[in-house]
């Protein structure tokens, strides 16, 4: 028979499924599905932010699209 710690140690408490969370970069930030949507929403940004440069680009992660920022120099 069995012990429940004997159990335990055959079935560990945490699976490690972040390891699959892909998703997990992109949690802080707007996605949008296209890049037209990204552009729109970054020109509107742009419009009410002066001095702000925002750039579009589509990420490898979540294969949506995100705004960043980009130094002007
Ligand atoms: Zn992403």
């Amino acid at each position: 028979m069995m012990s429940s710690e004997q159990i335990m140690k055959r079935y560990p408490k945490k699976a490690d499924y972040r390891a699959y969370r892909f998703d997990l970069p992109c949690e802080d930030k707007k996605v949008y599905s296209t890049e037209k949507e990204a552009i729109e929403a970054s020109e509107a940004r742009m419009a009410e932010h002066l001095g702000l440069e925002l750039a579009v680009y589509q990420c490898n992660v979540c294969q949506s699209w995100h705004l960043t920022s980009v130094n002007r120099s």
